[in-house]
């Protein structure tokens, strides 16, 4: 397995030391009431690394709210039940729009361009519910995650979940509109409510950075997906992850990520590590704004961009 660089340790706690000292957090989201009560003047950063051990700095005990980042879990998970016909109804091209734009949608008729912006996260939902009771597919990936992080203490925080539903508007506006398409297999509110769910699924960092060892390919990582797969999500984490600011992403860092309006940052390096950062407040794409600026420090530091040292 890789060796890690010499000091990562030394260089998470200084970057954590840094980091507190942002004079602007940026805000954190808005539109969800239960996520703009949330205190921005946080971080936490966590490492998982080939040896088997994973390292962190900040508040990396704290739980937060994934929201966007389940997204690469639920297409694990819903590539993993109905296999690569999923394709059929979701594309593998960035949108150049915002994570929960419906502009694409109507030109497209229906098939959303990737499934990290809403409208195909809530298809590839669509895709894993498959008529079941969304508390049945809600304990699948509930299960799936558990079992790729080594924790049975991952929870989904109901308050979030109905803090989203109460004020949902705009993802209930493209559930509806995928199904007028055809493009979703149960009603859409069973759809919402599994979605909403799952993006309100609560990890710590360190979780979080264990969960991605599968993606990373990391010795001793549950096995849960193949490489080939690994590999394609990666790709995707790398052209749509961040939205329309996926290629500044891959500009600063370098690295496949998926971000969520909750602050977190799952990336992935592959064979080396598995990075999760967490800072409540946003930029202008959405994604954390000091998680983003760890973890263009973090890439530098380490060399682990996938475009060279
Ligand atoms: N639950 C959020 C939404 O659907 C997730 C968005 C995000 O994290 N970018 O709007």
């Amino acid at each position: 397995s890789e060796t890690f660089p010499e000091g990562l340790q030394d260089f998470l706690h200084a970057l954590n030391e840094d980091m507190r000292t942002a004079a602007d957090w940026g805000a954190p989201a808005d539109y969800i009431p239960e996520l703009a009560a949330v205190d921005p003047a946080q971080f936490a950063i966590s490492v998982a690394m080939a040896d088997g051990r994973t390292i962190s700095a900040g508040q990396h005990d704290k739980p937060f709210s994934i929201q966007s980042v389940s997204k690469v879990f639920t297409l694990a998970a819903a590539l993993g039940r109905i296999g690569d016909t999923l394709w059929g109804r979701v594309g593998r091209e960035p949108s150049g729009t915002a994570f929960n734009s419906i502009a694409l949608l109507e030109q497209e008729k229906g098939r959303p361009r990737n499934p990290f912006i809403n409208a195909g996260a809530i298809v590839t939902t669509d895709a894993l519910l498959d008529k079941r009771a969304p508390r049945e597919a809600l304990a699948e990936l509930l299960q799936f995650i558990r079992y790729a992080a080594e924790d049975e203490e991952i929870y989904i925080d109901r308050h979030v979940a109905a803090s989203e539903e109460a004020t949902g508007h705009r993802n209930a506006a493209l559930a509806h509109y995928l199904y007028s398409f055809g493009n979703m297999l149960n009603e859409p509110d069973m759809t919402l409510g599994t979605y909403m769910h799952q993006c309100a699924i609560a990890m710590t960092t360190e979780q979080l950075a264990r969960s991605g060892r599968m993606l990373a390919g990391l010795e001793g990582a549950p096995r849960l997906i193949s490489a080939d797969r690994a590999r394609r999500i990666n790709a995707l984490m790398m052209t749509c992850g961040h939205y329309d600011g996926s290629g500044d992403f891959a500009f600063r860092v370098g690295l496949p990520g998926k971000s969520g309006v909750g602050g977190g940052i799952l990336m992935i390096a592959p064979g080396k590590a598995s990075i999760a950062v967490w800072s409540p407040g946003l930029n202008y794409y959405g994604n954390s704004k000091v998680g983003t600026e760890a973890a263009h420090r973090l890439a530098n530091f380490t060399g682990w961009s996938v475009f060279g040292a």
